[in-house]
């Protein structure tokens, strides 16, 4: 897409860092223009515009702080301490492209995935942000990538299943399964797929969306 198209779809807003308390602006999708035209097995949504998930991590380019938009603000004064100590005190000072491309978007997409793993996040915040990482690495072909951290999101994600409170970042827990059921699939663990197909499937009152790609994947596995 060029980027006069893209100066239309996309709005600079304003945010204040809450570990450093800077100023930054961060490129934000206008609501409504952008369509989701198809989704992944795992439900990667893809879009008739622009990627969301380009914009989805708002990164501190003074102090390296970065987060999902829906957590960026939620630190505790602990938190902010210790990512004050672990990732400020190294961090380079780093400047992205006007429109991030999706290599950009990988680093950023880390670099909150550290900020997770440093103020001791939730695991299915972590197996969220994982999950986003090899669905980029999915745009970009690099399939060995893709899978790492499409298995770093299972494991994150099987773990939450049992151990937190859901939602996590908007992912209720049947969504969750029926992603673990996809991923165990793509990472070759068809037992683990029926499994979770299973508990999706069993589950009284689910929507008919998340129904039908059950179904969908069902008649896949019975395939194999
Ligand atoms: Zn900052």
């Amino acid at each position: 897409m060029s980027n006069t198209s893209l100066k239309d779809v996309l709005y600079d807003k304003s945010y204040v860092c809450p570990v450093c308390n800077r100023k930054f602006t961060s490129k934000t999708i206008k609501l409504g223009k952008n369509q989701v035209v198809s989704v992944d097995l795992d439900l990667y949504p893809h879009y008739s515009l622009v990627n969301p998930l380009l914009y989805d991590i708002l990164f501190c380019e003074f102090c390296g702080y970065a987060a999902t938009s829906k957590n960026f603000d939620t630190l505790l004064p602990k938190q902010k301490e210790w990512i004050r100590n672990q990732i400020c005190s190294n961090y380079k000072s780093h400047t992205f492209s006007e429109f991030v491309t999706t290599e950009e978007a990988i680093y950023k997409h880390k670099m909150a995935l550290l900020a997770c793993l440093t103020k001791k996040g939730k695991v299915g915040e972590q197996a969220y942000i994982a999950l986003h990482i090899a669905w980029l690495y999915r745009d970009l072909e690099d399939t060995e990538n893709e899978i790492a951290f499409l298995e770093r999101a299972y494991d994150g994600f099987s773990t939450a299943l049992s151990t937190e409170r859901f939602p996590i970042l908007g992912l209720d827990e049947i969504t969750t399964m029926y992603m673990l059921a996809a991923l165990a699939y793509k990472l070759g663990k068809p037992i683990e797929a029926k499994k979770y197909l299973g508990s999706v499937l069993t589950t009284a009152g689910i929507s008919e969306r998340v129904k039908d790609r059950a179904l969908d994947l069902k008649t896949i596995l019975n395939q194999e």
